[in-house]
């Protein structure tokens, strides 16, 4: 592995725990320039990238060079320099008709490999063909489909909802991905770019610019839109945006983390409005549905897994589909970079900072139990107590119900927690309480209030 390869496969690690848009702002033109005695120099283009690696990303690159390189230790530093050539020279030989060979040089790009994005913004790799269907994406999946088949048609609008990481990106720009086939009307925008246009817009006080951009499309699609929570301006943009390409039969497709009713401060009749057409969930893809999907991504890195190794992998990556892909990436970069046959073992070895990190999730479930507890005045006893009282029962449903929703806790584990109950009463907890968010509005806005408290003390 050059040091080209090992940047990539940094990349690579990098990729998967940062936003797409810091990483393309913070990673773009970046390359090793020299890697010895375990000093890796990095080149950066400018001195803002210099200061903001420095700042915010020197951990996380050290150790994933320290993961991939095997070395125990690392100095990182950094140098501004751009890539020369941002072309690498090539040399081919090229015989001329009478025979006489010639040697000639030719530049050939280098490109940031991430960039599989196209000019509507979509991500090439997001498409139907290679998502993987489950008993969990089921009913988005054909929604997804039917829409894409026929637009403004069928489901209109289709909200995907569920946890980060579980492929609604990938589902809704399938969608667009699939229009963009005989069509140049697309717009993806995620709910914060559409909240950004609206205020230049309002500053700039060029009233036609939203209108233009939004209204003359025949797919609209916003990914995570609970962004537009207590934002009134935009929604009150977005809910024209939406009345007008709907009225024309214009198709329109969102994304959202959580159930539609349980965005915070969502205005009513826009919520309404996107309950007109489609709402379908997606939640963590069971055993089979993981060992599918690890099984088809080795297939598309072209790399050979043994079946148990893949077997470790799904039974313990359980957060979501996202976790799943960054351990397989990481796994398969180690054993070609050290040029290793993969055996379990050394797969146990190296993803032991992976899975142990599951025990982490004590400490965020001891944050969801504290939250719970101060939001209804009771203590954390009472909470995980054999007491039946109703001022107890719901708590601890609510609190069944966040393990599940914000740290993806099994069912099993749940009921483990909360003083060694059933798994089978935290499945009907968790249903409950998703039934009465729905159904009462006070629910939703207890839940919401809960989750803010247990964000103050996840810090
Ligand atoms: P979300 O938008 O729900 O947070 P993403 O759509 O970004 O999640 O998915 C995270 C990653 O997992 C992406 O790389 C995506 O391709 C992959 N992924 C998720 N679900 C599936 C699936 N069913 N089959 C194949 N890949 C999937
Ligand atoms: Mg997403």
């Amino acid at each position: 592995m050059d040091n080209e390869q090992l940047w990539q496969a940094v990349l690579g690690e990098i990729e998967v725990s940062v936003s797409k848009a810091n990483f393309t702002t913070w990673f773009k033109n970046t390359f090793i320039g020299s890697f010895e005695n375990n000093a890796v120099i990095v080149c950066v283009p400018n001195i803002f990238t210099k200061a903001w690696l420095e700042k915010k990303y020197c951990q996380e690159i050290i150790t994933a060079l320290k993961n991939i390189t095997k070395e125990k230790d690392i100095t990182l530093l950094y140098k501004i320099e751009t890539r020369k050539p941002t072309f690498t020279k090539e040399v081919i030989r090229e015989k001329s008709e009478d025979g006489e060979t010639t040697i000639k040089t030719i530049n050939t790009p280098v490109t940031f490999k991430i960039s599989n994005v196209n000019k509507f913004g979509l991500n090439n790799k997001y498409i139907f063909s290679n998502f993987i269907v489950g008993k969990n994406n089921e009913l988005a999946h054909a929604a997804c489909q039917a829409v894409a088949a026929n637009p403004g048609q069928t489901y209109n609008p289709l909200v995907l909802y569920g946890g980060v990481g579980l492929g609604k990106t990938h589902l809704l720009q399938a969608i667009g991905n699939e229009l963009a086939k005989t069509t140049e009307r697309i717009l993806y925008v995620t709910s914060e770019k559409f909240c950004n246009d609206y205020i230049n817009e309002v500053q700039s006080g060029r009233a036609k610019f939203l209108k233009e951009k939004y209204r003359n499309i025949d797919l609209l699609l916003i990914d995570d839109i609970q962004f537009l929570g207590g934002k009134d301006g935009t929604q009150e943009e977005f809910f024209h945006t939406f009345n007008e390409l709907h009225q024309n039969n214009k198709q329109i497709v969102v994304t959202c983390d959580r159930p539609l009713k349980a965005i915070p401060a969502l205005e009513k009749r826009l919520l309404s409005r996107l309950e007109w057409g489609m709402v379908a969930d997606i939640t963590m893809p069971n055993y089979e549905t993981r060992m599918a999907i690890l099984k088809n991504k080795c297939q598309e890195k072209n790399y050979l897994l043994a079946e148990k190794i893949i077997h470790y992998i799904a039974t313990n990556a359980e957060t979501n589909v996202r976790e799943l892909e960054g351990v397989l990436t990481k796994l398969i970069t180690y054993f070609e970079f050290n040029n290793l046959v993969p055996t379990l073992e050394e797969t146990k070895r190296i993803l032991i900072d992976n899975f142990s990190s599951f025990q982490e999730s004590s400490l965020s479930a001891k944050n969801v139990l504290d939250a719970v507890s101060k939001f209804y005045s009771i203590t954390n006893k009472d909470i995980v107590s054999q007491s039946r009282k109703k001022e107890l029962v719901k708590p601890r449903q609510v609190v069944m119900y966040l393990l599940r929703e914000e740290i993806s806790m099994s069912f099993p584990t749940i009921g483990q927690e909360l003083g060694g109950r059933d798994h089978t009463t935290a499945i009907h907890a968790c249903k409950k309480i998703a039934k009465e968010i729905i159904e009462k509005e006070r629910m939703a806005q207890e839940i919401n209030s809960i989750r803010q408290l247990i964000k103050n003390y996840g810090g």
